[in-house]
């Protein structure tokens, strides 16, 4: 039996963590210790033919090899990182930066893709240089940080990540380790479509779901519990015969994935386009910012969708086989993914790869690969984890569908807030079964990131659902000859003339003309919407109608037509037109605050029109507002101010609001009596209060005339900091703003 440590083979292995070389099993374990060594402990476990493999000087400058009489050996060295290489901590930056958009704030700027190469990138330079490992890669870590707001929950284990694959030969791999490891060949897998949503997950006492906790960073999550309640396929209490049947004990754990079906997030992201909210890029984001919601009944409404796994029983995996899992978790009344399949080979693993990549726009749901577990849990056991990955289970990630072609021209697309979107115009091109002749570049930013001229050559993306996208222009290749033609930024809207606007800081351009029929449409119905001016039956088809006929070009409009007008259209009778003609009417007795909304004035959403109203308490009063007194108006920023200002500088849009004036809607309301002890007082609000919520330590200081923002800046007066305060009192510190603690601000606001 040989005992004798080793450095350099491991460096050779793809695997850091563990894998097998020359008949070898190297297990490595590494450690940061102070601020510039690492520590690496190898840990050899195979009988060897010979007792002299290698000597010292294969051991990369290992300083200390303990040798033992043993099966085990283990080498352990420190070893200073002066040299630390740049290339590997740049990189590491970039990826933190694209983890924090994507994880933390829910707004990432490059595609799954793309990330998924940088991980990979960093993934073999550190295999290359195990010695460079530290504790905070990216690699090393299972998941991000939660964000203030949720009470924080440990998890009863570790909800890790999978280990992804791409290829036929990276599953082979994996295969022949499970193999190796486990020293048996007949192995039953399982095969699960990877459901590209949030992990979940779900604990239930004596039956009831008690706590909904999403991953956080692995080992402490964020309780959910209240809207992961508003999603209607997690049961709240278990049919007893039901689980019984199923022989799941009354206290268990699942987890599973939170998603939204696709259609939900078309519907979603096209009405938060018609209230000029931002868009989110994907139904992954979105389920990320519905689950965080602090108001369920917007969860509520968003229709998420939950595909459960997995189930524990006091942390631990509780059937003897994951498809016993799955079954029974489906007999207890859970919504388990029937697309699931069980196999004994590679071969049918690779079938059902292949299967699904076919057919994965058939789905209602995103998926973005496939997940292959071992069935057994006694080999799952076996087999165990590595520091970040289970090794019992494997995910293959489908490519993202491209194609070649030609980009002949680019089109500007006048969205329904006035967002101008530049769309390639291709030479038609096959990607995945479809013909894509469109593609989305996003905006002018985009363009010039992309440096694409007219007639380049372009490589175009397409996901499950989503828009295909321009990836990259094809540069230094002969087939692929770039063009040469440079495109030109619109200076006016393509659609009705009016010259586009780019606010300061803002990528987008936009057609800021209330009266563009692009945006036409769109204005009509929001304004008529429930929550707005509450008009009923006046949808689509009527608006329709209405628009193409042009008996309505503007909001106010509505207020002209008459019965003869609503009659000359389709299908519609006496009565129906004379409810039309009442719901007009009752319409002008709605608040001020609605009226402001309704104007569909970019980032004023309800909530702010609802300050704004109680702020000002006229419609002549906020026409008349400079950006300098918008911005004492609760919630509002220097960007809203700006878009306010913008929206009324604009003659067509001062008309419009004159003749809904004429027409006798309610443009008058009650100016909010409030304090004047803080007035031009900005206070910031950081960390957990012992005695108020935040809204109400919020409301306390708008009560007595204060402000309330999001962000420390010089204009900052106070910083009120509870426990756990973070990146915002670390910041007024730097600034050398006040910090005051929660009986300090009583004492500012009351006394
Ligand atoms: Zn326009």
């Amino acid at each position: 039996m040989a005992v004798f440590g080793v450095a350099a083979p491991i460096a050779r292995n793809p695997v850091f963590g563990s894998g097998t070389i020359k008949r070898r099993r190297i297990e490595t374990h590494g450690f940061w210790i102070g601020e510039d060594a690492v520590e690496s402990v190898y840990i050899v476990r195979e009988k060897l033919a010979q007792d002299q493999a290698w000597g010292l000087e294969d051991l990369h400058g290992c300083p200390s090899v303990f040798a033992i009489q043993s099966p085990t050996i283990i080498c352990a060295m420190a070893f200073p990182n002066k040299d630390g290489d740049k290339k590997i901590e740049s990189l590491r930056e970039k990826i933190r930066h694209h983890e924090y958009l994507y994880y933390v704030v829910d707004n990432p700027e490059i595609s799954d893709s793309e990330f998924d190469k940088l991980m990979q990138q960093l993934k073999d330079l550190e295999a290359e240089h195990p010695e460079l490992i530290t504790a905070d890669s990216p690699t090393q870590r299972v998941g991000g940080k939660p964000r203030e707001g949720f009470v924080k929950v440990p998890h009863s284990s570790p909800m890790l990540s999978l280990d992804n694959t791409y290829n036929e030969e990276e599953l082979r791999d994996w295969e022949r380790r499970v193999h190796e490891l486990s020293g048996r060949t007949d192995v039953d897998y399982v095969c699960e479509l990877k459901l590209d949503g949030m992990s979940l997950a779900l604990i239930y006492e004596d039956g009831k779901l008690v706590r909904g906790v999403t991953r956080g960073d692995g080992s402490v999550g964020e309780d959910v519990t209240l809207n992961v309640r508003t999603v209607r396929s997690i049961p709240l209490s278990m049919d007893r015969a039901k689980f019984k049947n199923a022989g799941i004990p009354a206290d268990f754990e699942v987890r599973g994935e939170l998603l939204m079906p696709t259609g939900a997030f078309k519907r979603l992201n096209e009405e938060r386009e018609r209230q000029g909210l931002a868009t989110f890029a994907n139904p992954r984001n979105f389920t990320a910012g519905t689950v965080r919601q602090l108001d369920s009944s917007i969860t509520a409404q968003r229709r998420l969708d939950f595909f459960p796994y997995i189930l524990l029983v006091r942390g631990r995996t509780y059937f003897e086989r994951h498809w016993k899992t799955l079954d029974a978790l489906e007999k207890a009344g859970f919504k388990v993914n029937s697309n699931r399949k069980m196999v004994h080979s590679m071969a049918e693993v690779w079938g059902f790869i292949q299967e699904w990549e076919g057919r994965r726009d058939s789905l209602k749901y995103e998926i973005d690969g496939i997940v292959i577990k071992v069935d057994r849990t006694a080999l799952q056991d076996e087999l165990g984890f590595t520091g970040k990955a289970p090794r019992w289970a494997i995910a293959y990630k489908y490519a993202a569908r491209a194609g070649i072609t030609q980009l002949k021209a680019i089109r500007w697309q006048v969205g329904r807030t006035g967002k101008l979107t530049p769309v390639a115009e291709l030479d038609p091109v096959p990607i995945g079964g479809t013909t894509v002749r469109n593609a989305t570049l996003h905006n002018a930013d985009e363009i010039e990131r992309l440096g694409v001229k007219i007639d380049d050559w372009v490589q175009v993306e397409r996901g499950g659902d989503v828009i295909p996208k321009v990836a990259k222009v094809i540069k230094d290749d002969k087939d692929h000859p770039r063009g040469t033609k440079d495109f030109e930024m619109p200076k006016t809207c393509p659609v009705c003339g009016t010259k586009v606007v780019r606010a300061e800081g803002e990528v987008d351009y936009r057609c800021v003309n209330a009266n563009c029929p692009a945006k036409l449409r769109e204005t009509i119905l929001h304004f008529a919407s429930r929550g707005v001016m509450n008009i009923e039956g006046m949808g689509d088809a009527l608006v329709n109608q209405l628009t193409e006929r042009g008996l309505v070009k503007n909001v106010a409009d509505i207020y002209r037509l008459t019965k003869d007008d609503l009659l000359s259209l389709e299908r519609m009778g006496d009565k129906s037109a004379q409810n039309i003609l009442d719901e007009i009417e009752n319409s002008k007795k709605l608040s001020l605050e609605r009226v402001i909304y309704g104007l569909g004035i970019r980032m004023v959403g309800e909530r702010t029109a609802q300050f704004l109203a109680e702020h000002f308490g006229s419609m002549e009063a906020l026409e008349s507002a400079g950006a300098e007194e918008l911005q004492d108006v609760n919630e509002v920023g220097p960007r809203i101010a700006e878009s306010i200002v913008e929206f009324f500088s604009i003659a067509a849009n001062r008309k419009l609001v004159e003749r809904l004036r004429e027409a006798g809607l309610t443009l008058t309301g009650k100016k909010k009596q409030r304090g004047t002890k803080l007035v031009g007082k900005t206070f910031v609000l950081t960390g957990t209060l012992a005695h108020f919520t935040r809204d109400e330590a919020k409301k306390m200081i708008e009560d007595a005339g204060g402000k309330v923002t999001g962000s420390v800046s010089k204009k900052t007066d106070y910083v009120v900091a509870g426990a756990d305060a973070g990146s915002k009192l670390d910041k007024a510190k730097e600034l050398g703003v006040e910090v005051i603690d929660e009986k300090e601000m009583e004492g500012i606001v009351g006394g």
